[in-house]
Parts: structure tokens; C-alpha cells; sequence
């Protein structure tokens, strides 16, 4: 049967610097400020301060408050994960992303065809979020920070357990993790708790506040404690988190000669860990790997999928060997700083 809906591209398309919808007057991520934007998650290449009206989850919301200020918009509307709105007869609803908290694919329907916008996305488990939720649709929207075979996460439970025998192993040594600080800090604090670690952990002053909406937002990540006013000697043999630019910098000389570890899915090539001083890799990524994208791409059935960040071309090519029509949108802004 030949399908008489228009096109997706004819009303949903890239505009250089995000995606825009032009029955709903919308766009998804834009990298400018715009009138109306719908944000799929917190990190900065996806939210930016400024727009006139923001769609997101709340808890999306919460964090570009805390990242920007409570006024980094004119006006806020929350939709919850589900839900259903019209604007201007086009269908939007948010469904969960597996990526950080608050993390949501924009579901969009409009004449007949549905696209999914995913924003950044994870199939592994993430006690922090709700987990990543599968929706068919005709256009699939899809990150590729890690669109290359070599890439393959391990499971997070593994490296905390890697953590946790270092820390065995060293105990005069302080362990300082360096992880971004909107999403990994969190989960791998976490996921550092459910393999059994029950003492204080310490906070680089720059990644207290997320940490503390977190736990504000319902995430119990156990005892928390700055680094800023604790004696150096009390944290050794401790786990110290802290943002990736501050391992080897100046602040880190008060551990006297610590174990620097990093958790990122970079940490898979190892030259680059090596570079980087990292005496511990952590494979742990909030993003999928090589398997899961192509799984997902897969599962969601669509017959276009549209490729946003990272290894553009790679996959663009390999889904073309699968017989789907896939096309890079080279969108500018969009970064590793989610890594
Ligand atoms: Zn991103
Ligand atoms: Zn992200």
C-alpha cells in the first residue's frame, strides 16, 4: 500500500544548530536561543539558558536551574514522562532516555508519522534514571559518540567492583574519580553503594550541587562530604569524585601521591587513559555502546534514521550495509562533554 503521509523531512528537519518542527513552531536542543524549545536533558550541548519557553521533565528543569540560575528561562513547562500534549496539532511526549536523570526521547507525531528524537540514550542499567524506553516510529533521531566497533562498555557494577578491589589493594592511597559531573558523578556513586561501599564519599566542590539535587530529587547516594575543609589525611584510602580537569591539577597535590581513576567510555582506548595520567579505567559510559545502538536502531524499526554527534560517518555506513537509509545531520554544538 503506498502510504499517502507526507514525509517526515517535509515538517521535521535539522536547522544547522538543532531540529526544528514547523506545524508546532518547536525545536528539539536548539543550540541558539529560541521562542520555543523542547529539551531532551540537562547537559549543556542539549540545554542551553536563554530560550523564551522550555518543554522538558521537571527534573530536567530542576537542573538547568542549578546549572543556570532559576530565571535561565522565560517561561518553564514540565511534562511528565507519558504524557501527551498538542501543539498546534502536532503530538509531543517525552519517554525516558536512560542517559542521567530527567532524561527523555521526544516523541513526536504529526499527519500520520512519528519521529523519535532521542538526545543521548543508554540500554544499561542506571540505578540513578529511569531506564531507556523502545518506541517504534518512522524516523529515528540518533546519538553516535560511540558509533564504532571498537566501542564496548563494560557493565558498571564490574568497574565499581575494580574500585572497590583497588581500594583494597592501596588502602594508603585516596582514589579520586574523575567523572562528569551531571550524570556520572551520581551514577557512579551509586553504583559504588549497591556494591557495597558504605563509607563517606568526598565532593570536588565542583559537582556538591548536582550531586545534592540528586539526593533532593529522590537518588540516596549515602554519606557526602566536601573536600573543601576536610583534613587530607582523614580522606586517604577514600573515594574522592571530582571533575576530569582536576585529576593531576593543582588541587589533587593535597592527596599527596593518589590513584587517579576516570570513569568514561574514552577509557576503552588506552592510549587515551594513558595520556591522560589514568593509573585506574573506568569503562563506564552513559552512553551507548556500538551493540546497543545498532539494537536499537533495529528494534525501533524505522526505515530513516537521522545521525547527530560523534562517528557520524561510521555508522551513516554501516546502516547502509543494513538497508536502512540513514543520513548525518552535522548539527553544530554538540560535544564529548557529556563524557
Ligand atoms: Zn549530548
Ligand atoms: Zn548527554
Amino acid at each position: 500500500m503506498i502510504s499517502l503521509a507526507p514525509p517526515v523531512d517535509s515538517w521535521l528537519y535539522p536547522v544547522g544548530s538543532g531540529i526544528y518542527c514547523e506545524p508546532g513552531d518547536f525545536y528539539i536542543d536548539p543550540g541558539r536561543v529560541v521562542d520555543r524549545a523542547v529539551i531532551t536533558h540537562g547537559h549543556s550541548d542539549h540545554a542551553r539558558a536563554g530560550h523564551r519557553a522550555v518543554l522538558a521533565t521537571s527534573e530536567t528543569i530542576e537542573i538547568m536551574k542549578v546549572r543556570y540560575g532559576e530565571d535561565c528561562a522565560g517561561v518553564f513547562q514540565p511534562l511528565a514522562i507519558g504524557e501527551t500534549i498538542d501543539i498546534n496539532g502536532v503530538r509531543v511526549r517525552l519517554v525516558p532516555a536512560g542517559h542521567i536523570l530527567g532524561s527523555a526521547q521526544v516523541v513526536i507525531e504529526w499527519a500520520g508519522r512519528r519521529a523519535v528524537i532521542s538526545g543521548d540514550y543508554k540500554r544499561a542499567s542506571d540505578p540513578t534514571c529511569a531506564p531507556f524506553e523502545l518506541v517504534t516510529c518512522d524516523v529515528f533521531v540518533t546519538e553516535a559518540t560511540f558509533a564504532l566497533p571498537v566501542f564496548r562498555h563494560e557493565k558498571a557494577r564490574h568497574e565499581a567492583d575494580k574500585l572497590l578491589s583497588s581500594l583494597r589493594a592501596e588502602p594508603d592511597r585516596t582514589h579520586l574519580i574523575g567523572a562528569y559531573n551531571l550524570g556520572k558523578c551520581q551514577r557512579m556513586i551509586r553504583v559504588v553503594r549497591d556494591a557495597g561501599y558504605d563509607k563517606p564519599i568526598y565532593l570536588h566542590g565542583a559537582v556538591v550541587a548536582l550531586t545534592e539535587l540528586y539526593q533532593k530529587l529522590g537518588v540516596d547516594l549515602g554519606e557526602l562530604l566536601p573536600v573543601a575543609g576536610t583534613d587530607p589525611k582523614s580522606m586517604r584510602g577514600g573515594i574522592v569524585m571530582c571533575p576530569p580537569s582536576a585529576l593531576g591539577d593543582r588541587w589533587s597535590r593535597r592527596f599527596g601521591d593518589p590513584v587517579n581513576a576516570f570513569a568514561s567510555g574514552w577509557m576503552r582506548v588506552r592510549g587515551r587513559a594513558r595520556q591522560l595520567g589514568v593509573e585506574l579505567p573506568l569503562v563506564v559510559s552513559d552512553h551507548v555502546d556500538w551493540p546497543e545502538l545498532i539494537q536499537t536502531v533495529i528494534e525501533t524499526e524505522a526505515q530513516e534514521i537521522w545521525v547527530t554527534h560523534g562517528r557520524e560517518d561510521a555508522l551513516v555506513h554501516y546502516l547502509g550495509t543494513l538497508g536502512r537509509k540513514a543520513r548525518a545531520l552535522a548539527l553544530v554544538g554538540y560535544g564529548e562533554e557529556a563524557e
